[in-house]
Protein backbone atom coordinates (compact mmCIF):
# COMPACT_ATOMS: atom_id res chain seq x y z
CA UNK A 1 0.00 0.00 0.00
CA UNK A 2 1.18 3.35 -1.09
CA UNK A 3 1.51 5.72 1.92
CA UNK A 4 1.90 9.47 1.27
CA UNK A 5 5.44 10.50 1.63
CA UNK A 6 5.37 12.62 4.56
CA UNK A 7 8.95 15.29 5.60
CA UNK A 8 11.24 14.03 7.65
CA UNK A 9 11.40 14.83 11.27
CA UNK A 10 8.89 17.40 11.62
CA UNK A 11 6.08 17.27 14.03
CA UNK A 12 4.15 13.69 15.19
CA UNK A 13 2.17 11.82 12.34
CA UNK A 14 -0.13 9.84 12.90
CA UNK A 15 -0.96 8.86 9.23
CA UNK A 16 -4.07 7.29 8.77
CA UNK A 17 -5.18 5.03 5.97
CA UNK A 18 -8.02 7.31 4.69
CA UNK A 19 -4.84 10.23 3.87
CA UNK A 20 -4.25 8.23 0.80
CA UNK A 21 -7.87 9.33 -0.58
CA UNK A 22 -7.07 12.68 0.94
CA UNK A 23 -5.76 15.20 -1.75
CA UNK A 24 -7.11 18.42 -0.02
CA UNK A 25 -5.25 20.61 2.92
CA UNK A 26 -6.35 23.61 4.63
CA UNK A 27 -3.24 25.88 4.81
CA UNK A 28 -3.25 27.86 8.20
CA UNK A 29 -0.53 30.52 9.23
CA UNK A 30 0.43 29.78 13.21
CA UNK A 31 1.05 33.34 14.57
CA UNK A 32 -2.60 35.43 14.41
CA UNK A 33 -4.47 32.44 13.52
CA UNK A 34 -3.92 29.44 15.68
CA UNK A 35 -2.63 31.36 18.31
CA UNK A 36 -2.85 35.19 19.50
CA UNK A 37 -0.07 37.17 17.75
CA UNK A 38 2.24 38.57 20.90
CA UNK A 39 5.10 38.58 18.06
CA UNK A 40 8.24 35.64 18.57
CA UNK A 41 5.82 33.41 20.73
CA UNK A 42 8.28 30.50 21.46
CA UNK A 43 7.32 29.56 24.96
CA UNK A 44 3.75 27.17 25.93
CA UNK A 45 3.22 30.13 28.32
CA UNK A 46 3.23 32.70 25.14
CA UNK A 47 0.65 30.64 23.36
CA UNK A 48 -2.78 31.45 23.98
CA UNK A 49 -5.24 29.72 21.49
CA UNK A 50 -7.00 31.55 19.30
CA UNK A 51 -11.05 31.38 20.03
CA UNK A 52 -12.95 29.18 17.44
CA UNK A 53 -9.42 27.91 15.97
CA UNK A 54 -10.18 24.24 17.36
CA UNK A 55 -14.38 24.67 15.92
CA UNK A 56 -12.59 25.93 12.80
CA UNK A 57 -10.41 22.93 12.12
CA UNK A 58 -13.01 20.38 13.46
CA UNK A 59 -14.89 21.42 10.03
CA UNK A 60 -12.34 21.16 7.14
CA UNK A 61 -11.12 18.05 9.29
CA UNK A 62 -15.10 16.58 8.88
CA UNK A 63 -14.81 18.04 5.12
CA UNK A 64 -11.96 15.56 4.64
CA UNK A 65 -9.01 18.10 4.27
CA UNK A 66 -5.56 17.87 5.49
CA UNK A 67 -4.72 20.35 7.71
CA UNK A 68 -1.01 21.77 7.70
CA UNK A 69 0.73 24.86 9.53
CA UNK A 70 3.12 27.01 7.39
CA UNK A 71 4.83 29.85 9.41
CA UNK A 72 7.09 32.01 9.13
CA UNK A 73 9.62 31.89 12.23
CA UNK A 74 12.36 34.63 11.88
CA UNK A 75 13.03 34.63 15.04
CA UNK A 76 14.99 31.76 14.73
CA UNK A 77 17.37 33.65 12.62
CA UNK A 78 17.24 36.62 14.73
CA UNK A 79 18.25 34.59 17.83
CA UNK A 80 15.59 34.71 19.77
CA UNK A 81 14.90 31.16 20.25
CA UNK A 82 16.42 28.04 18.05
CA UNK A 83 15.26 25.06 16.31
CA UNK A 84 14.43 23.02 19.53
CA UNK A 85 12.62 25.64 21.07
CA UNK A 86 10.03 26.02 18.09
CA UNK A 87 9.75 21.88 17.96
CA UNK A 88 9.18 21.26 21.24
CA UNK A 89 6.56 23.90 21.05
CA UNK A 90 4.72 22.84 18.05
CA UNK A 91 4.80 18.86 19.68
CA UNK A 92 3.21 20.81 22.69
CA UNK A 93 0.44 22.59 20.19
CA UNK A 94 0.05 19.30 17.79
CA UNK A 95 -0.93 17.64 20.89
CA UNK A 96 -3.33 20.19 22.26
CA UNK A 97 -5.07 19.79 19.02
CA UNK A 98 -5.13 15.91 18.84
CA UNK A 99 -6.82 16.20 22.50
CA UNK A 100 -9.65 18.20 20.77
CA UNK A 101 -9.60 15.45 17.92
CA UNK A 102 -8.00 17.52 15.31
CA UNK A 103 -5.18 15.61 13.79
CA UNK A 104 -2.71 18.38 12.56
CA UNK A 105 -0.74 16.87 9.35
CA UNK A 106 2.74 18.78 9.21
CA UNK A 107 3.85 21.96 10.14
CA UNK A 108 6.28 23.32 7.86
CA UNK A 109 8.60 26.70 9.29
CA UNK A 110 10.59 29.59 7.34
CA UNK A 111 13.30 29.76 9.80
CA UNK A 112 14.96 32.41 7.89
CA UNK A 113 14.79 36.62 7.79
CA UNK A 114 16.53 38.32 4.96
CA UNK A 115 18.62 40.57 6.89
CA UNK A 116 19.92 38.05 9.16
CA UNK A 117 19.96 34.88 6.71
CA UNK A 118 19.60 36.07 3.19
CA UNK A 119 16.98 35.65 0.81
CA UNK A 120 15.05 31.98 1.24
CA UNK A 121 12.64 30.57 -1.02
CA UNK A 122 10.21 29.71 1.69
CA UNK A 123 9.38 32.83 3.91
CA UNK A 124 5.74 33.93 3.18
CA UNK A 125 4.76 35.60 0.93
CA UNK A 126 6.95 32.82 -0.70
CA UNK A 127 5.15 29.61 -1.60
CA UNK A 128 7.95 27.51 -0.84
CA UNK A 129 6.10 26.21 2.47
CA UNK A 130 3.10 25.40 0.03
CA UNK A 131 4.99 24.50 -2.72
CA UNK A 132 6.68 21.35 -0.55
CA UNK A 133 3.72 20.54 1.17
CA UNK A 134 2.01 20.08 -2.43
CA UNK A 135 4.83 17.58 -3.44
CA UNK A 136 4.75 15.81 0.25
CA UNK A 137 1.02 15.23 0.23
CA UNK A 138 0.21 14.99 -3.86
CA UNK A 139 -2.44 17.81 -2.89
CA UNK A 140 -4.87 19.15 -5.41
CA UNK A 141 -3.16 22.39 -5.19
CA UNK A 142 -6.87 23.85 -6.74
CA UNK A 143 -9.15 22.37 -4.01
CA UNK A 144 -6.69 23.39 -1.25
CA UNK A 145 -7.63 26.50 1.31
CA UNK A 146 -6.09 29.03 3.38
CA UNK A 147 -6.44 30.72 5.93
CA UNK A 148 -4.04 33.44 7.29
CA UNK A 149 -3.96 37.10 8.87
CA UNK A 150 -1.67 38.82 6.46
CA UNK A 151 -1.33 39.60 2.66
CA UNK A 152 2.04 38.21 2.76
CA UNK A 153 0.37 34.64 3.87
CA UNK A 154 -2.57 35.42 0.76
CA UNK A 155 0.62 36.05 -1.38
CA UNK A 156 2.16 33.15 -0.71
CA UNK A 157 -0.97 31.29 -1.24
CA UNK A 158 -1.81 32.99 -4.89
CA UNK A 159 1.59 32.11 -6.08
CA UNK A 160 1.45 28.40 -5.29
CA UNK A 161 -1.66 28.30 -7.14
CA UNK A 162 -4.51 28.46 -4.22
CA UNK A 163 -7.48 29.89 -5.81
CA UNK A 164 -8.41 33.54 -4.58
CA UNK A 165 -12.21 31.94 -3.63
CA UNK A 166 -10.10 29.66 -1.42
CA UNK A 167 -8.68 31.89 1.05
CA UNK A 168 -9.50 34.17 3.75
CA UNK A 169 -7.84 36.89 5.57
CA UNK A 170 -8.98 36.42 9.26
CA UNK A 171 -10.38 40.14 10.42
CA UNK A 172 -11.02 38.95 14.18
CA UNK A 173 -10.60 35.60 15.97
CA UNK A 174 -11.20 32.33 13.79
CA UNK A 175 -14.85 32.02 16.13
CA UNK A 176 -15.96 35.11 13.71
CA UNK A 177 -15.10 33.66 10.37
CA UNK A 178 -16.56 30.21 11.18
CA UNK A 179 -19.82 31.30 8.92
CA UNK A 180 -17.89 32.00 5.77
CA UNK A 181 -14.95 29.64 5.95
CA UNK A 182 -13.95 28.88 2.18
CA UNK A 183 -13.91 25.62 0.46
CA UNK A 184 -16.87 24.35 2.78
MG1 LIG B 1 0.32 35.54 11.06
ZN1 LIG C 1 12.87 30.55 4.52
Amino acid sequence: MAFPKTTKGQGIFLKRPIDIFMKKALFIDRDGVVNVDKVHVHTIDQFEFTPGIFDLCRKYLEAEYLIIIITNQAGIAKGYYNENDFRVLMDWVIREFEIKGIKIDNVYHCPHHPEFTGPCTCRKPEPGMIIRAIGDFDLQIEECVLIGDKQSDLEAGRRAGIPPRNMLLLKGSPAESLECLPGL
